[in-house]
């Protein structure tokens, strides 16, 4: 786009999935200074300290500016047509599953599109995975067992409309802290309105919760199959909603009836009393928003525990309503854009599925492919692995740094290492997956990039470039394009525009959808660039005119939010249109042992952001939590003779690092949390990563991030 210095240009955070609007202005001497956009659904002007500090995170220094072969600055076209000839000579001699994608929720929806239809349909392999399945995957999953297609059924707006919030593995506060800005100022209009924590630890989030359920890890599955139990007892289902719109129940509630609820106190660590006021004010509150996260998703259960939440809001019929319904937060700024185009190794594009022979045959006619992946790809966790056996020889890793936010990053450096050809875009030039990289080709970054983004409330908004693009840094969309072109597939990729590219997406999302798909972005089909440049954020979906898809009754008059337009008939995306009752038993999850005594539970701080790439620049967040420290409670502390400040080893099967005793009774006694983020660039010996086990959810391949087996000793 043409850069105009004097005007404020519209633009998205970078940053989490609340997606918040953003003005950001080039001053003549060059100073770049942002604000919130007051305008933007998602935050009406609202910033956090992460946004408000990102004019301080967009210099030059690191960057990688020119295209580079083993070190050596090159071409783009030297380097484009050696990952090509690469690319295509492998296929040739060893299948098209011994090349793979691992790309970024970090990609705008464009770059992500023409990647997933390159793989997909031109390559015919599902083996791109994207750094997303460490964040919300089991929410897909969860959403497809219950719905039959990933469907947020929500709004930020249903949040300020609940009397109940139930905030289950979320430290809203620090990773969603515009949302949390938006609940504390509804609670104060509504001082009535209740808000319940579900974490093992009393983190900052606390400070709104009426009441904090400091579980045990995962225990989360008990904990809301015990509540299906206690509304079937109790008389507080909706037997209409349940009989008119879903399948299932008898099942779910016998399987959930397996506890009683001395049983669940034992398998949450809650007590008696505690469960019983939970559940009685679940039961008595209509309007009840439950809202997860990480807590939920990065668990070997974090698709039953998904749908353990479901189940209990189908059979209240507490779904497509203002004011209720359940609520899966995203952790990254385009995991849901990702979602829409197929950048999971198990979807298609526009949520079509890749077992499906009649959406398989939809995509190749509509994109005119050779071949497209019959089968799905191999997941994040399954796809290191096959690159460390030897089944993957050319991988192209797309702004994500792997090498530190990887389960058992260690064994993921090695894999990366020993594969006979990496190639690696970025805006950096120097991350810890970088430098293993042959193939090194400068991406542009936020601020310089033209593109769109979708939120965790299903609202795609625009990202605009207002900086010029440095050095000889290009698009991800383009870099993609012109690997394909090399690849032989010229006419498929010739998109000259992210504006072209999105009018595709949108027009493959309405391609023979007669209501049976949720995803439709058919209002955009063949969008022309001016009105793309002036794309207003919208939710989808967004059907073009005489596609109706929901019937009138589902929208409530006078509530604007999307969330009343899903479900509330009945209109769910299974083959005879109800929500399936999922039958979940809780199964205990338990790792610890005598020489792993503790549960590591690995997440997120305030003012840091995945590996610090972006954040570590800001000397203002740096200063929040200037190092990564091992929280632990006292008798744990006392246990193992540890004091406050005192350096400690934490340890796993996998691996070790050194940080600072945090001693505090916020933390749940036998647990120990490590922040995510800092990486041996920042912070010696800290990849916390790397002492994660690769056990994954059987069905959504989700890392178990959160309960690790671990010890923890003075040093
Ligand atoms: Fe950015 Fe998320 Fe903060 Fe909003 S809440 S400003 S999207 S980091």
């Amino acid at each position: 786009m043409k850069i105009d210095e004097a005007r404020e240009v519209r633009t998205t955070c970078p940053y989490c999935g609340v997606g918040c609007g953003v003005l950001a202005k080039v001053a003549a001497n060059g100073e770049v200074t942002v604000r919130g956009d007051p305008d933007h659904p998602a935050n009406f002007g609202r910033l956090c300290s992460k946004g408000s500090a990102l004019a301080e995170t967009i210099d030059l220094d690191g960057r990688l500016l020119y295209p580079e072969i083993h070190g050596r600055r090159t071409d783009w076209d030297e380097a484009l047509d050696l990952v090509a000839s690469t690319f295509s000579r492998t296929i040739a001699e060893h299948g098209r599953d011994a090349v793979a994608f691992y790309v970024s929720g970090q990609l705008l929806t464009e770059d992500y599109y023409v990647a997933n239809k390159l793989m997909k349909g031109f390559i015919g392999s599902a083996n791109i995975d994207t750094n997303s399945r460490l964040c919300m995957a089991s929410s897909v999953a969860g959403h497809r067992r219950a719905f039959g297609s990933d469907t947020v059924p929500g709004s930020y707006e249903d949040l300020e409309l609940a009397d109940l919030i139930v905030l289950v593995g979320s430290n809203l506060a620090w990773c969603h802290p515009v949302l949390y800005q938006r609940i504390a100022a509804a609670r104060e209009k509504r001082p009535d309105m209740k808000v319940v924590l579900v974490d093992p630890r009393r983190t900052m989030t606390s400070d709104i919760a009426d009441m904090h359920l400091a579980i045990a890890p995962d225990g989360d599955v008990a904990l809301f199959t015990g509540l299906l139990a206690y509304l079937g007892q109790h008389n507080a289902l909706d037997r209409t909603y349940i009989t008119a719109h879903t399948t299932g129940f008898g099942q779910a509630l016998f399987a959930a009836s397996a506890l009683d609820l001395a049983g669940i106190a034992a398998a949450t660590g809650l007590g008696e009393d505690e469960l019983v006021r939970f559940y009685s004010l679940f039961a008595a509150t209509a309007n009840t928003v439950t809202v997860y996260s990480q807590g939920v998703n990065q668990s070997s259960s974090g698709t039953d525990k998904v749908n353990a939440i479901i189940n209990c809001h189908l059979a209240t019929g507490r779904i497509g309503k203002p004011g209720a319904g359940p609520f899966s937060v995203t952790g990254q700024p385009n995991a849901m854009g990702g979602r829409e185009v197929g950048g999971l190794a198990n979807m298609l594009a526009a949520h079509m599925e890749i077992e499906n022979p009649e959406h398989r045959d939809r995509v190749q006619r509509f994109w005119s492919a050779p071949a497209v992946a019959e089968k799905p790809g191999l997941k994040a966790v399954e796809m290191f692995q096959a690159v460390a056996d030897g089944r993957i020889k050319a991988l192209w890793i797309m702004a994500t740094n792997p090498v530190d936010s990887m389960p058992d990053a260690d064994a993921v450096e090695a894999a990366i290492k020993a594969c006979p050809f990496v190639v690696v875009s970025d805006v950096l030039a120097k991350t810890d997956t970088v430098r293993h990289a042959h193939v090194r080709l400068p991406a542009a970054a936020w601020g310089e990039k033209d593109g769109s983004v979708t939120n965790s409330e299903r609202r795609i908004s625009r990202q605009r470039a207002f900086l010029a693009t440095p050095g000889e840094a290009r698009a991800d969309w383009w870099i993609v394009a012109e690997v394909a072109k090399r690849m032989g597939f010229d006419e498929a990729f010739s998109h000259p525009s992210p504006a072209d590219i999105f009018a595709e997406h949108a027009a493959l999302s309405a391609f023979e959808n007669d209501g049976a798909r949720d995803f439709d972005i058919g209002a955009y089909a063949g969008v022309d660039a001016e009105t793309y440049e002036e794309l207003a954020p919208f939710q989808w979906p967004a059907p073009s005119q005489g596609t109706p898809l929901w019937p009138e009754g589902g929208i409530q008059a006078g509530h604007s939010s999307a969330s009343t337009r899903f479900f509330a008939n009945g209109n769910f995306y299974t083959p005879d249109g109800k929500a399936r009752f999922i039958p979940i038993r809780p199964v205990p999850q338990t790792r610890t042992n005598e020489r792993f005594p503790l549960v590591l539970n690995t997440g997120r701080v305030r003012d840091h952001w995945h590996t610090m790439t972006r954040t570590g620049k800001s000397q203002r967040l740096s200063q929040h939590l200037a190092e990564p420290f091992a929280e632990i409670h006292p008798a744990d502390a006392q246990r193992f003779g540890i004091g406050d400040a005192d350096i400690v080893r934490v340890s796993t099967e996998h691996g070790e690092v050194l940080l600072r005793a945090l001693v505090t009774a916020r933390q749940r006694p036998g647990s120990v949390f490590v922040p995510m983020h800092w990486t041996d660039q920042f912070s010696a010996r800290a990849r916390v990563d790397a002492l994660v086990a690769p056990i994954t959810d059987p069905i959504s391949g989700q890392p178990a991030s959160k309960n690790v087996a671990a010890r923890v000793e003075r040093f």
